[in-house]
């Protein structure tokens, strides 16, 4: 999910229907694993607590590929059968007797724990797990049915340079020679797609919430300027959504850890958020891109899908459409209303025109897209609330959570509760929000008219401008909007709605002379001619406190002033900008196609720009690293085994972009033979796709 060039990918994988197991109940289970790295394997025992409800001869647990050295039913061994993906225990068992089952297992997980770095010249070792979608039954004996609660204890065993981080609280660590045990309690159970670790290099900033929760903040040892900016409102966060939801945070810490080549923005797994280290962010990089979003997404889910859980992905709603509204409220009260009332505008923008094209979903259907499920999800909640009064719509949801805390919901669980609140029949709402497939756009618009000043302006400027004859008489009307606002954000729509010739050059002379970085950062981004007599004003861009600006106006002063080339490069040489590298990337390709720019550096420039596709860099730095080389230069034999490593990638994005190129340079005759000379040469898994491609 995304709109703009920084990109929000949340979780969009949904449980498949899983095997149901309804005659026992898990309450229970204690971990004790060794991760291995060298082998990529997890091997360990584990032991589960179960009472039978009804009379059954045998159980199961998902378990898929595992070799298992030992099963033990109350501590006598059983015989059992496994396959591809369970391990089945033929056993008579009785009615309301409590049983422990103890298992002894090796598991080599294809996918759901990822191992990263490892090899012989890497000095960033990971390993991360991500459960939901991926499914934890790759790594543990568990339950790939969301309705499973388990009060899990997890005790990691690993080298002892390293730090261990997973779910619950911290109790003890034992060290020997060469590993240290981590030992952590967890008191309440959960799903196991909310299972998961972290092991890495890490140092942590510990805070605490108003209401004594520990709150962990996780950073590489090198980052540590970068936490302030990084997890800047985390408290304020956290204090704003107990308080506004109602319920008190329900588990006994909360801690937050960035991993390197994540799959997504973050995972709320129960207690352990883990997201990815493209959001530790300096200063500077704060206004663009930084993680206040995505931080209050992910802790919103500890209530919203951790807490209480849907039954399955029919009511993802639940999950997203929660989390989403709420972080959009931490935003709020952060950033304040007209950043809400717009953020609402543009999604509402996405919606009607899907809606319109015949390609609205309802929030019922489990297979919707993630702007369905967050976005349109998120909508829901602010009309519903709307409706139904703010203080009703507050008691209900506290009702609702504490009502069905620690188990799974429905939809209909949730709007039955919110009918008790406003003692008003919800039919309509239902069928309108949740079961209708079209965006109820007519009412969403009359909503942010009525309650945000800058879009009904901004709405009537344009109904205006359709009736206007002349370009000149657009010109005086958008001046006119222009400078009797103080919206930042009415500002910025407006320039990005109008073409360049329609902004005069009073508005553009007063933004250069501004300091409103976000309206200075539009201007640039949609300015394509830079008129010469303000030339000296569009120079000041590059001092500004932005990189996707900066971004923008090298590239833009590079085009329109070819005779101040060199300039423009000196000035912007030690910048790197976002984690992805943005500034330092573009600054590289226009360094080398300037003729006659620092000559002797050129080696260096292009070697520097070819290391940026190596698997050691963050997959956006990657593929953009790949572009630039691809519009310029073409690729040498290190950049095509990079792109090779790059189309077995686990992340699914990634990888598809480096498929889509591999694709294109096969069209070229010299391309596809410099592959297949490369063939001999190249491992298993880089062979996999080029070589289905050369057959
Ligand atoms: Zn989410």
């Amino acid at each position: 999910m995304h709109y703009k060039i920084v990109l929000f990918i949340y979780l969009l994988s949904l449980s498949l229907t899983a095997q149901i197991q309804e005659k026992v109940d898990f309450t229970k289970a204690t971990l004790n694993i060794s991760v291995l790295p060298d082998s990529k394997e997890i091997k360990g025992n584990v032991t589960y607590n179960f009472k039978v409800l009804q009379a059954i001869d045998s159980i199961f647990l998902d378990a898929k590929n595992m070799t298992f050295t030992s099963v033990k039913l109350k501590n006598k061994n059983v015989t059992f059968k496994t396959n591809d993906e369970q391990i089945i225990i033929k056993k008579n068992l009785k009615k309301d007797k409590s049983y422990t089952l103890q298992l002894e297992y090796t598991a080599k997980p294809k996918q759901t724990v990822y191992f990263i770095g490892w090899d012989k010249n890497s000095t960033h070792n990971q390993v991360w797990t991500q459960g939901q979608g991926k499914y934890t039954s790759h790594w543990l004996p568990s339950f790939d049915d969301m309705n499973e609660k388990v009060e899990y204890d997890l005790n990691i065993t690993f080298d002892k340079n390293y730090e261990v981080i997973a779910n619950g609280k911290l109790t003890n660590k034992k060290t020997n020679d060469t590993s240290t045990t981590w030992f952590f309690d967890m008191e309440k159970p959960i799903s196991s797609y909310l299972l998961a670790f972290a092991i890495g290099d890490y140092n942590a900033k510990v805070l605490e919430s108003k209401s004594g929760i520990p709150i962990e903040l996780y950073y590489y040892p090198n980052d540590s300027l970068n936490v302030e900016p990084t997890y800047r409102y985390t408290k304020k966060i956290f204090d704003f959504l107990e308080d506004e939801i109602g319920v008190a945070y329900p588990w006994q810490n909360y801690k937050q850890i960035p991993v390197k080549d994540f799959l997504y923005a973050g995972m709320e797994n129960t207690t352990a958020t883990i997201f990815s280290d493209g959001y530790m962010i300096d200063e500077d990089a704060f206004i663009d891109k930084n993680y206040v979003n995505v931080n209050a997404h992910e802790l919103a889910h500890q209530w919203f899908g951790d807490l209480v859980t849907e039954v399955d992905g029919h009511h993802h709603w639940l999950q997203e459409g929660f989390a989403t509204y709420y972080a959009l409220l931490a935003e709020k009260e952060i950033f304040g209303e007209d950043y809400f009332y717009w953020k609402l505008y543009d999604t509402a923008q996405i919606l009607q025109s899907n809606s319109e094209n015949n390609k609205g979903e309802a929030l019922t259907n489990d297979k919707a897209s993630s702007l369905t499920f967050y976005e349109k999800g998120a909508w829901a909640l602010v009309m519903l609330k709307n409706k139904v009064g703010a203080k009703a719509f507050k008691k209900r949801i506290k009702r609702y959570l504490e009502k069905y805390q620690f188990e799974n919901v429905k939809i209909s669980d949730f709007i039955s509760e919110m009918e008790h609140a406003s003692e008003t029949d919800l039919s309509d709402f239902y069928s309108e929000w949740i079961s209708g497939k079209q965006f109820p756009t007519e009412k969403v618009f009359e909503y942010l008219k009525n309650n945000s000043e800058s879009i009904a302006t901004y709405l009537s400027l344009q109904k205006n401008i359709t009736g206007l004859e002349t370009s000149i008489d657009s010109i005086k009307a958008i001046d006119t909007t222009f400078f009797n606002t103080t919206s930042t954000k009415l500002k910025k729509h407006i320039l990005n709605t109008y073409s360049e010739h329609l902004i005069s050059n009073t508005i553009k002379k007063q933004i250069l002379t501004s300091n409103e970085l976000l309206v200075r950062q539009a201007l640039i981004k949609n300015t394509s001619k830079i008129d010469t007599k303000l030339k000296a004003l569009y120079e000041s861009l590059l001092n500004d406190k932005s990189y996707i600006t900066i971004e923008n106006a090298l590239y833009k002063l590079f085009l329109n002033f070819p005779e101040d080339r060199n300039l423009y490069l000196d000035k912007t040489s030690t910048t790197i900008g976002f984690p992805d590298k943005n500034v330092r990337l573009l600054w590289l390709t226009l360094a080398l196609v300037t003729e006659n720019y620092n000559s002797l550096k050129t080696k260096e420039y292009y070697d520097e720009l070819g290391s940026y596709t190596g698997k050691e860099y963050s997959p956006e730095t990657r593929e953009t690293a790949f572009q630039y080389l691809y519009q310029t230069f073409g690729f040498t034999d290190f950049h095509l085994k990079n792109l090779l490593q790059a189309t077995a990638h686990h992340s699914w994005r990634f990888k598809k972009f480096a498929r889509g190129l591999t694709d294109e340079l096969l069209k070229d005759e010299d391309y596809k033979n410099r592959f297949k000379a490369m063939l001999p040469n190249l491992n298993e898994e880089e062979n996999h796709y080029i070589k289905s491609k050369l057959n």
